[in-house]
């Protein structure tokens, strides 16, 4: 057996916006979400200087080889900025999940600056595998906000952490063990700040085609109101010695709905997908935050 991805990414200007500042990147072994920010194009040079650049160095996979790249995507934007006056300040977050070779095989990596996201589906449980460098998360952390005040305060999209805005930028690793039918999550802030947990859940279980998760929670996040460029690649842990991989990611269906589910897609309607409240889960070695379950 081999461990592979399959793929499904999709990105979106949103509702609202004029330019889509977010970028992804995926190929066989790597996926990368980034959210850019700055004035003129600034943005949009940023994320994509960021998701390219990870992706076409991640040549001999290592989790160190991740965190390199971060730090050269970073130097890269730095001087993309000092040689032009219009992209002076642009930054972007970043988070990627590659398959990295380890002595017994191979394992998956991951990294994370700012305040896009990595999830996990496994099974119907939805974990946040990542922390935001974000103010109002300092202040949830501190005490200070509860995470409903959160969700809906007016500077919730101040991040702490970027690529872009000092030499040395700190990067979240994480380690996690492949396992086949695991679906990983990559997105940014335009998606979870419209879509619940709870929904964000219900999409990533009820699809079985991945491009056609990451249309539909796109579908999702305008519903909600796109107040944001919306961007999610959806990665499926798979055997590539029995499947097509990675999934090409196809251009975005911008009529897809939500309601036509794949004929073989669970039946979920009889869940009472009422939420846990997100609680911290002592497993620092995996990085993992927070876990959702549903109770039926
Ligand atoms: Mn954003």
């Amino acid at each position: 057996m081999t461990i592979g991805f399959r793929i499904g990414a999709a990105t979106d200007v949103g509702a609202q916006r004029d330019i889509n500042q977010d970028s992804y990147s995926v190929a066989s072994g790597i996926a990368v979400v980034a959210d850019g920010m700055g004035g003129h194009r600034g943005g949009e040079v940023a994320s994509s200087l960021a998701a390219q650049e990870m992706v076409s160095r991640f040549a001999q996979p290592d989790l160190a080889l991740l965190v390199e790249s971060v730090e050269y995507a970073n130097r890269r934007i730095l001087d993309a900025a000092a040689a032009n006056p219009l992209l002076h300040g642009m930054g972007t977050t970043v988070v990627a999940l590659g398959l990295i070779e380890v002595p017994d095989g191979v394992s998956l990596g991951a990294i994370n600056v700012g305040d896009s996201r990595m999830y996990r589906l496994t099974g119907v449980v939805l974990e946040q595998l990542t922390e935001d460098h974000s103010l109002v998360e300092a202040l949830v952390r501190e005490g200070r906000l509860t995470p409903e005040q959160a969700e809906v305060h007016p500077q919730r999209n101040i991040v702490t952490r970027a690529l872009g805005v000092v030499e040395h930028v700190e990067v979240d690793s994480f380690h996690f063990i492949p396992k086949l039918g695991d679906r990983y999550l990559l997105c940014s802030d335009g998606l979870f700040n419209e879509v619940g947990a709870q929904e964000i859940a219900t999409i990533l279980a009820t699809y079985e085609d991945p491009q056609e998760t990451a249309d539909a929670l796109v579908v999702a996040a305008n519903a909600g109101g796109g107040r944001d460029n919306i961007t999610t690649v959806v990665v499926d842990i798979v055997d590539a010695d029995k499947s097509e991989m990675p999934a090409a990611p196809a251009a975005l269906a911008s009529n897809a709905s939500i309601e036509a589910a794949s004929p073989s897609a669970p039946d979920l309607s009889d869940d009472a997908v009422a939420l846990d409240t997100p609680h911290p889960v002592e497993e620092p070695a995996t990085g993992e935050k927070q876990r959702w379950s549903w109770r039926r």
